[in-house]
C-alpha cells in the first residue's frame, strides 16, 4: 500500500443503476486507481471487477435489512484510510448525492480536511423511466419533473413532502425507496388533488436483466404491484408520460432481455461475448472453465519446429495453436519468415483472423468449423504422400489425423499447448443463477461436468435450463455427459450463437 501521505483522498462515485454500461468514464478511472473501496448492496461486480486486484474491498451497504456499518463508521474508516494516504473509493449506486448520504460524507471528509471529489451517477431516477420507455419529460405531456423520496425518515413526525404541491398533473414525479409505501403515496396524491386515473408504473431493478414494470393507475398501481409481488429497489413514476410506454419501451423487448448467461470460455475470449450478450437485454456470468497452458513436454513444440523445413503443411485447430507457435518461433529468434516453406491451413475464421495478425494468410480456411470439414479441405488441396505437421492440443480428438492419413498423407502431431480446469469455489453458485449454459467447444462441457462433479450433477444442475453449444461436436460432448441441447449454433461464432439463442427464445 502507498504511504505517500499527498496520494490520500476520498472519490465519491456514483456507481449507475445496475448496467455496468452505465458506469460514467470518471468512475471507471477513478475505479481503476482505488486503494480501497467502500461499496453499497447495490453495486454489481462487473462494476467492482475494475477496481485492481491489489484494492481492498470493503461492504458497508445494508444487507437483508441491516446496516453492515453505522454511517458514523462509514465515514471515520474512509477518513482513517485516506489520512493514511490511500486513494479511497466510496462507490454508491446511482448517483452519490441523490437520496445517497453523500454530501454527509462530503461534509464530513470537509470537517477532517480531507481532500475529496465527487464523481455523478447515473441516477435510477432517470434510468429507471428510461429503461422502462418512459420519458421523465415531454413537450406534449409534462414540463417538469420532480424527484422525491417515498420513505421519509422514520423519525419525522410529520411530512415535508408537501402533497399540495407535488399534485400537479403538469409535472412528472419520480419516487425512489417507494416499493413499500405505494398505497400511502397514490392515496396523498388523490387526496391532494390528483385524478385517481393518472397513470402511475414501478420499476423494479431497473437496467438491469431482472427488471420488472408494472404500470397501471393511482388507484390500481399499489394493488397491481403487489400482486406482481414487486419489492425494492425500485422507481415509481407518476403523470401522463407513463403512457408513452406503450409507444417507446425497448428493453425488455430486447431478444435476450432477462436470460441471465453463463459464459463458460477462457476469460480472454468472454469480453467479446459478454459484450454482444449485454447489447442484447442478457446478464453475463463469467464462469471459464478452461485456461491455456504449455503442454507437459515443452521441448516437443520446440524440436518440432526445427523440422518444419520436411513438411509439406502446418495445420492449426485454433487460435492457441497459432500463439504458442509464434512463441515458440519468438523464444528462438526467428519470425514468420521461418514459416515460408510450408503451406499453412486453420480450422476456421477465427484461427485465420488470428494467422492474419502476424501476417500469415493461409491456404486452406474451410467454410464449415470441424475437423472434419479442415480434413476435406486440406485432403482436397494437397498431394498423397505431403507431410502435414498439426501443431494443435494436447489432448485433441484423433479425427483430423486418421482422415488425413487415411487419404494417404502423412500428418504428425505435436502436442503445442494444454487446456487445463480452471478452480472456481463460486462455480455452482454461478450455474444456479444462471438460466442460459453456453459451451464454445467440446472441452468447455466436459470441463463443466468435472468443475460440478460429474455427470449426475451436471444434469441436476443443468435442469430447467436452456443449454446452448457452438457447432455439433460441443453439442455432441453436453449430450454424452446426459444434458439436454436446446440450441446450437449453426454459424460458429459469438454472433451465430446469440442468433440461435434469439431465435429460439422468440419461438417459445
Ligand atoms: N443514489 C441512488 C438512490 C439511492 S436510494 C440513485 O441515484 O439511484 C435507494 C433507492 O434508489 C431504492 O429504494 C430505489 O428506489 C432506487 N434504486 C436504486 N437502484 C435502482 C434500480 N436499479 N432500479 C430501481 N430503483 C433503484
Amino acid at each position: 500500500m502507498p504511504t505517500n501521505k499527498a496520494r490520500g483522498r476520498v472519490s465519491l462515485v456514483g456507481a449507475g443503476p445496475g448496467d455496468p454500461g452505465l458506469l460514467t468514464l470518471r468512475a471507471a478511472e477513478l475505479l481503476a486507481d482505488a486503494d480501497v473501496l467502500l461499496y453499497d448492496a447495490l453495486v454489481g461486480e462487473a462494476i467492482l471487477a475494475r477496481a485492481p486486484a491489489t484494492c481492498e474491498r470493503v461492504f458497508v451497504g445494508k444487507r437483508g435489512g441491516d446496516h453492515a456499518m453505522a454511517q458514523r463508521e462509514i465515514e471515520m474508516l474512509m477518513i482513517r484510510e485516506a489520512a493514511e494516504g490511500k486513494h479511497v473509493v466510496r462507490l454508491k449506486g446511482g448517483d452519490p448525492l441523490v437520496f445517497g448520504r453523500g454530501a454527509e460524507e462530503a461534509q464530513a471528509l470537509r470537517a477532517a480536511g480531507i481532500p475529496f471529489e465527487i464523481a455523478p451517477g447515473i441516477s435510477s431516477a432517470l434510468a429507471g423511466p428510461a429503461y422502462a420507455g418512459i420519458p421523465v419529460t415531454h413537450r406534449a405531456h409534462n414540463v417538469a419533473f420532480t424527484v422525491a423520496t417515498g420513505h421519509e425518515d422514520p423519525g419525522k413526525a410529520a411530512s415535508t413532502l408537501d402533497w399540495a404541491k407535488l399534485a400537479d398533473p403538469h409535472r412528472t414525479l419520480i419516487f425512489l425507496m417507494a416499493a413499500a409505501h405505494l398505497d400511502a403515496i397514490a392515496r396523498q396524491l388523490v387526496e391532494h388533488g390528483l385524478s385517481a386515473a393518472t397513470p402511475a408504473a414501478i420499476v423494479q431493478d431497473a437496467t438491469r436483466p431482472s427488471q420488472r414494470t408494472v404500470v397501471g393507475t393511482l388507484d390500481t398501481i399499489a394493488g397491481a404491484a403487489a400482486r406482481a409481488n414487486v419489492a425494492a429497489p425500485a422507481v415509481l413514476i407518476v403523470g401522463e408520460v407513463v403512457g408513452l410506454r406503450a409507444e417507446i419501451r425497448w428493453f425488455e423487448d430486447l431478444p435476450l432481455f432477462g436470460k441471465r448467461v453463463l459464459v463458460t470460455r477462457p476469460a480472454e475470449d468472454a469480453q467479446a461475448f459478454a459484450s454482444a450478450l449485454l447489447a442484447c437485454g442478457a446478464e453475463p456470468i463469467l464462469a471459464p472453465v478452461l485456461v491455456i497452458e504449455p503442454p507437459d513436454d515443452p521441448t516437443a513444440a520446440a524440436s518440432a519446429l526445427d523440422e518444419l523445413h520436411e513438411y509439406r503443411w502446418l495445420v492449426f485447430t485454433s487460435r492457441h495453436g497459432v500463439d504458442a507457435l509464434f512463441a515458440q518461433l519468438r523464444a528462438q529468434g526467428v519470425d514468420a519468415r521461418y514459416l515460408g516453406g510450408v503451406k499453412i491451413a486453420a480450422i476456421g475464421p477465427k484461427t485465420k483472423a488470428r494467422l492474419e495478425s502476424y501476417g500469415i494468410r493461409p491456404e486452406v480456411t474451410p467454410a464449415e468449423f470441424v475437423g472434419e470439414a479442415i480434413a476435406r479441405a486440406l485432403i482436397d488441396a494437397a498431394a498423397p504422400g505431403d507431410r502435414v505437421m498439426i501443431y494443435r492440443a494436447q489432448e485433441a480428438r484423433d479425427t483430423l489425423p486418421r482422415m488425413l492419413a487415411g487419404a494417404g498423407l502423412l500428418p504428425t502431431i505435436v502436442p503445442a499447448y494444454r487446456t487445463v480446469i480452471v478452480e472456481d469455489a463460486a462455480f455452482a453458485e454461478k450455474t444456479a443463477r444462471a438460466n442460459v449454459f453456453t459451451f464454445a467447444n467440446a472441452a468447455a462441457a466436459r470441463a463443466f461436468q468435472t468443475l460440478l462433479g460429474g455427470p449426475e450433477r451436471a444434469v441436476a444442475a443443468a435442469r430447467d435450463k436452456t443449454i446452448a453449444c457452438i457447432g455439433p461436436i460441443a453439442a455432441q460432448a453436453a449430450r454424452d455427459i446426459g444434458l439436454h441441447v436446446d440450441v446450437t449454433a449453426d454459424t460458429y461464432t459469438i454472433e451465430g450463437l446469440i442468433d440461435a439463442l434469439a431465435a429460439h427464445f422468440a419461438a417459445q
